[in-house]
C-alpha cells in the first residue's frame, strides 16, 4: 500500500514528504511499512493512511481513514465532521484553540472524544512539523493564525471509554537529519550525502534506502548517526488504551482571499 501511494506520488510529478503512514487500529501514527512487512490488513480494523507530497520542499500532507467494519463508520464519520468543523472555524478566527475547541465538541457530539495530545501543525519548506501546533482540543494562550500560515489539521478520534491519548512504541521506521556535518567516517557520511540529497531535513524510510546495504547494516548505521544528534528517529505512536483511532487531514492556507484548501 505504502509503495502504491508513493510511486503514484512520483508519477505525478511529486515526491513524498514523509514516509506514508498505515496505521491499523490503536496505531495511531509515524507507523512506516517495511519492505519484510508481514501484517495484512484485515476487514474489521480502521487503518488510516497519511501520506505527503512535496516539490522543492513545499509539503502537503493528508489523510484517510477506511474500514469495512460497520460497528466504525460513526468514528469514521464524526472524524471527518470534526475535520469540517475545524475548516469552518478558521475560514472566520484564527484562534488556534477555537480550532481545537471545535474538534473536541464535535467528537464530544457525536460520542467520541479527540486524542488530546496530537495535533495539527504548520508546515514550511522541507519541515513538515513548523512552529505552530494546532491541537485537537482547546487550551488557552495558544498563537493565531496568520496571512501565509500554511498548516495541516488532523483531527484523530477515538471511543469514548478510550484514554484519549497516545504514548510512544519502541518501533522506529521514520528518520530525519537534523543537520548535515560531515562525521569523518566515509560509510556514515555516504549516507548522510544520500539523504541529504533526496531529502534534505524530511523525513524518510529504511525501506527507501535498505536495497544498497546488507541486512541490518543501514539501520546501524542510522542508530550511530542519532547517537552523534545528527539523525532522529520518530517512534510509532500507539493509542493508550488500545482502541481504534480514526485520523482525517487536509492542509490549507490563508491569504488575504481567504483560505485554500490544498489537499
Ligand atoms: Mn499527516
Ligand atoms: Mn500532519
Amino acid at each position: 500500500m505504502a509503495e502504491k501511494v508513493e510511486s503514484e506520488i512520483v508519477r505525478r510529478g511529486g515526491q513524498p514528504a514523509f514516509p506514508t503512514g498505515v496505521g491499523v487500529n490503536e496505531i495511531t501514527a509515524h507507523y512506516a511499512p517495511q519492505e519484510d512487512e508481514t501484517g495484512v490488513i484485515q476487514e474489521s480494523d480502521v487503518v488510516k493512511i497519511d501520506y505527503g507530497v512535496h516539490i522543492d520542499g513545499y509539503v502537503a500532507d493528508t489523510s484517510i481513514t477506511l474500514t469495512e467494519n460497520p460497528q466504525y463508520q460513526s468514528l469514521l464519520e464524526a472524524t471527518e465532521k470534526a475535520l469540517q468543523a475545524a475548516i469552518d472555524v478558521v475560514k472566520h478566527d484564527r484562534r488556534i484553540g477555537e480550532i481545537g475547541r471545535a474538534i473536541d465538541s464535535t467528537a464530544k457530539r457525536e460520542g467520541f472524544r479527540p486524542i488530546s495530545n496530537l495535533s495539527g501543525h504548520t508546515v514550511q519548506q522541507y519541515i513538515v512539523h513548523a512552529g505552530k501546533s494546532i491541537p485537537n482540543v482547546y487550551a488557552p494562550n495558544l498563537p493565531m493564525l496568520k496571512n501565509d500560515d500554511v498548516f495541516a489539521i488532523e483531527p484523530f478520534l477515538t471511543l469514548a471509554d478510550a484514554a484519549g491519548y497516545i504514548v510512544e512504541g519502541s518501533q522506529e521506521n521514520i528518520f530525519s537529519l537534523v543537520v548535515r556535518r560531515k562525521t569523518g567516517n566515509k560509510e556514515l557520511d555516504e549516507l548522510m550525502d544520500l539523504v541529504w540529497d533526496a531529502r534534505k531535513t524530511l523525513p524518510f524510510t529504511p525501506r527507501w534506502y535498505s536495497g544498497r546495504y546488507k541486512e541490518g547494516r543501514l539501520l546501524a548505521l542510522l542508530k550511530e548517526l542519532e547517537k552523534r544528534r545528527l539523525v532522529r528517529s520518530y517512534g510509532t505512536l500507539i493509542e493508550a488504551s488500545g482502541k481504534p483511532v480514526a485520523q482525517f487531514e487536509h492542509t490549507m492556507a490563508i491569504d488575504e482571499k481567504g483560505l485554500v484548501i490544498l489537499t
